[in-house]
């Protein structure tokens, strides 16, 4: 049943269909596009196109309502449960709309004293806004102390130690929802739960949009950020949910200037996409896809599997991968093994994955799949690998 409806969703995206021999498997950096989203730009670029938030003619004000559903558009999407009251910015993707928080919000809410909790070694693009902010702040006469967020043994945030982080001066936290190296859930309610009622918490759902069902109102969280190219929409495009509570309120210029108008039409256009789709159903298929993977190289000697210490049992949340595996050949180098692979027509991303200073240190390859994404291509791949057990 999910391979029927799996097969129907491939099929509506030309890039895949276009290039049979080639296996895209790494949609953690970029996400195809379905020929929903390229028809809704196209549609809207030769039927209307114009600037956004200001004329008086037809076009322009259709423009502007476009955002403005795009924007209803990412709180339905997000499970909103009060969208009269919450605020969207679009933004160019999660490092920009990450560094605007910092930067916008962060360091105006400030005081003396007060700590923020800060993953030790999520993507750079979560760490390093967060210095610069405590930096400026110091700057400026508001020292603030950032406290390391550990992981624990399996690549999780470590859940024990948080209790004893947060203190009456923790003003703001920031994590991941899926990890971009690991492929886990990083248990978001139990940060919540940690952190007490007060504490504004900033997610980065880059890897989590679109990959499985995310409701801010069931985590609780207070500012949500994800790139749209990873959600299946343009390139250039992301949004900030501010939940417009515990003083998580992001107010920007305004239409202060020009939005990628086309970039937010495809990006409603997107998670349109992804709802009919299934999000549930993509999550079954993607964690299926990855722990087909990781079994099979866990019964390989010559590889490591990061942040897997035993062979894949699916029993434990953090032990799915929601779709990113991450591996490393014991004596092929990562960019050798992924040059080996695309010449067989399997596009992966091998380097450091952009981690922040206490990440993984060498370099490592990463599969990350996709709805689009099949059966087949996974166990061409483990075809390939097991080859490549015996050599180097
Ligand atoms: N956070 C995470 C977890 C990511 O995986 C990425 C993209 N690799 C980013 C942030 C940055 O996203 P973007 O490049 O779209 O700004």
């Amino acid at each position: 049943e999910l391979r029927t409806w799996q097969a129907g969703l491939r099929e509506q995206f030309p890039i895949i269909v276009g290039n049979p021999g080639t296996a895209y498997l790494d949609s953690a950096a970029t996400a195809q596009k379905p020929q929903a989203v390229l028809d809704a730009v196209i549609s809207y670029l030769t039927s209307e196109n114009a600037n956004a938030g200001r004329g008086t003619y037809p076009w322009a004000n259709r423009t502007t309502a476009l955002v403005e559903e795009a924007g209803q558009r990412v709180r339905g999407f997000l499970g909103d449960p009060d969208p009269d009251r919450s605020g969207v910015h679009f933004v160019s993707g999660t490092t920009e709309g990450l560094r605007l928080i910092a930067r916008d919000w962060l360091t105006r809410h400030l005081r003396a004293g007060d700590e923020i909790i800060v993953p030790a070694a999520d993507h750079q693009a979560n760490a390093l806004p967060w210095r610069e902010a405590a930096d400026q702040s110091a700057r400026e006469g508001v020292p603030v102390r950032i406290v390391e967020l550990p992981y624990d043994a399996a690549h999780d945030y470590d859940h024990r130690a948080l209790p004893s982080l947060v203190t009456d001066r923790t003003r703001f936290i920031a994590v991941t929802h899926v990890h971009h190296v690991y492929g886990g859930d990083m248990n978001i309610h139990r940060i919540r739960a940690a952190a007490g009622p007060d504490v504004v918490i900033c997610l980065d759902a880059a890897q989590g949009v679109g990959h499985l069902p995310l409701s801010v109102a069931d985590l609780d969280v207070d500012f949500v950020v994800f790139s749209g190219h990873k959600a299946m929409a343009l390139p250039g495009t992301g949004a900030i949910w501010a939940a417009n509570r515990r003083g998580a309120r992001f107010a920007p210029g305004g239409w202060a200037g020009t939005p990628n108008t086309s970039g937010i039409v495809s990006l409603a256009a997107a998670l349109d996409w992804l709802d009919k789709a299934g999000v549930e159903r993509i999550a079954r298929w993607t964690v299926a896809l990855g722990a087909r993977l990781t079994d099979a190289l866990a019964r390989l000697p010559a590889y490591e599997v990061l942040g897997c210490q035993r062979s894949l049992a699916v029993d434990s949340p953090v032990q799915q991968r929601h779709g990113i595996v991450t591996f490393r050949h014991r004596r092929i180098g990562s960019n050798d093994l992924g040059f080996i692979l695309a010449a067989e027509g399997f596009l992966v991303r091998a380097d450091g994955h952009c981690q922040a200073e206490k990440g993984e240190k060498t370099a490592s390859v990463r599969v990350s799949v996709h709805a689009y994404n099949t059966i087949e291509e996974i166990d061409r791949l483990v075809e390939l690998l097991t080859r490549l057990d015996a050599e180097g």
